[in-house]
């Protein structure tokens, strides 16, 4: 679990065919909170704020960083709106002009021409999703180019070159068909051959894959697109390792993950399974290891502009230091051991376990309905895939919208849980300060409206963040 709400990786999707979260109404609303004139308050907090603040604005922001941050989170959701109308036109005219019949036509004359029938429906299959992908890929792009180079870029996060970028979405395009084709087919033939109960067979299939993935994901795919070195000695490690002890977390290894390749946004988290957990930390987030802040120092080495030129990657330095002292990344760890400590985790996987099998069930009992695919242009045949499609992106869709909703719900809760769990470990001041250098660091705005925070924020925002800590300081 992350400490911070991500605000910059723009998700390119994998399938033609995505669940929804857009709404225009609720982009309208956060560019309506970034965009209106709210002048930014001076250091003394003269000038009134546009929400109730506990604390004072001049302390937390200077009126450049508040201005800073509200230029980039307008030009964001701008941003948001736009890649959004795209993407649910786009999926619109596919429904309407039969795009999805199309390409399981194409696919089947690709499969024909290599001598396989329309009895082969798992290779059909295959195809489909293969040139599905590749047209969501090439689709997303240009979004994701725009995101990275042209919103990233002028707000100074971006560390990427063109070469660097370019490189790591063939490298995503190829891992990602690596793993999804031969998942896909095994799923398909387990639906096929399982009989009346394939639905509980086919749920146990995608837990088994999922535990799988989680635990090789760390080890095996993650260092193909980043460098993860472990902490050095230091005080540092020893201060986490003792933390960690004193609550019993079964920590195994520390690493620092080198996210100033790609981006100056700072992060923190843990995973693993059982005795075996890890915990990674972004070397944005740390004060002494971020290269950005290195290289502001001018302490940079020959060494390391070899290191830059392999990699292709342009490490802008900072104009300020960025990344928190050593107490404050203890709290900040504090919070995500809070998360493991208080069983945030598990029950994040039980949540998504009870849904999968709800979701397998209900599949199980609509996949006999020939209307369904007759809705969407499959008159004569019932590809298994194309049910998936329809039943989980389609028919799921509302409910989906609504567990989303819950599940953010839930994690706002969790977060105040953590934060309150770091506390009681002593550290609520260190971890106000690294809340605010984060949320600095990040340009997070640090303003919500209730009702599109409500909807979208998985953390809560910063300011409410700082009173709860504030207030249960009180009580102590
Ligand atoms: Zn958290």
């Amino acid at each position: 679990m992350l400490l911070y709400r991500e605000q910059y990786n723009w998700k390119s999707s994998t399938c033609l065919l995505r669940t929804r979260y857009f709404t225009p109404s609720w982009c309208f609303r956060g560019r309506f909170i970034f965009g209106r004139p709210t002048s930014p308050p001076d250091r003394g907090g003269s000038t009134a704020p546009p929400c109730t603040c506990p604390l004072s604005w001049g302390r937390l922001w200077t009126p450049e960083t508040f201005e800073k941050s509200r230029l980039y989170q307008l030009d964001k959701s701008n941003f948001g709106f736009w890649s959004g109308l795209y993407s649910e036109t786009e999926g619109t005219l596919i429904l309407l002009f039969g795009g999805i019949p199309f390409l399981w036509k194409i696919s089947g004359s690709l499969t024909g021409r290599f001598g396989l029938g329309p009895e082969y429906e798992i290779s059909q299959s295959l195809v489909f999703l293969m040139l599905a992908t590749l047209f969501s890929a090439i689709t997303g792009l240009p979004w994701s180019l725009y995101s990275t180079f042209v919103i990233e870029e002028k707000h100074g996060f971006n560390q990427q070159t063109l070469g660097f970028f370019l490189k790591d979405a063939l490298k995503k395009f190829v891992v990602t068909q690596c793993i999804l084709l031969p998942v896909t087919s095994l799923l398909l033939y387990i639906i096929k051959i399982g009989g009346d109960y394939f639905f509980i067979y086919a749920w146990l299939f995608t837990l088994i894959v999922s535990l799988v993935l989680v635990t090789i994901y760390a080890d095996y795919i993650a260092p193909l697109f980043d460098k993860f070195t472990p902490l050095p000695e230091g005080e540092l490690k020893t201060d986490i390792e003792s933390m960690a002890k004193s609550i019993n977390f079964p920590l195994t290894k520390i690493y620092v993950v080198e996210g100033s390749k790609r981006s100056s946004h700072s992060n923190a988290y843990f995973y693993g399974f059982f005795k075996n957990k890890r915990i990674v930390l972004f070397d944005t987030l740390l004060e002494d290891y971020s290269p950005l802040n290195k290289k502001n120092d001018g302490e940079s080495t020959d060494q390391d502009k070899n290191e830059e030129t392999e990699d292709e990657t342009k490490l802008q330095p900072k104009h300020k230091k960025q990344g928190c002292s050593n107490p404050e990344v203890l709290a900040v760890l504090g919070h995500e051991l809070g998360h493991w400590k208080l069983g945030h985790t598990v029950k994040h996987i039980i949540i998504s376990q009870l849904n999968s099998f709800l979701c397998f069930f209900l599949f199980a009992a609509l996949i006999g309905r020939k209307e369904l695919f007759m809705a969407f242009g499959f008159h004569n045949s019932q590809p298994t895939l194309i049910g998936l499609l329809i039943i989980f992106q389609f028919i799921f869709s509302p409910y989906n919208e609504l567990l989303t909703f819950c599940l953010t719900v839930l994690s706002r809760r969790f977060e105040f849980q953590a934060d309150a769990f770091a506390r009681a470990m002593g550290r609520s001041t260190e971890l106000c300060s690294a809340l605010i250098k984060l949320n600095k660091d990040n340009l997070g705005f640090p303003v919500a409206d209730w009702l599109f925070s409500m909807w979208h924020y998985s953390h809560p925002p910063l300011l409410e963040r700082l009173r709860a800590i504030k207030d249960t300081k009180k009580q102590d």
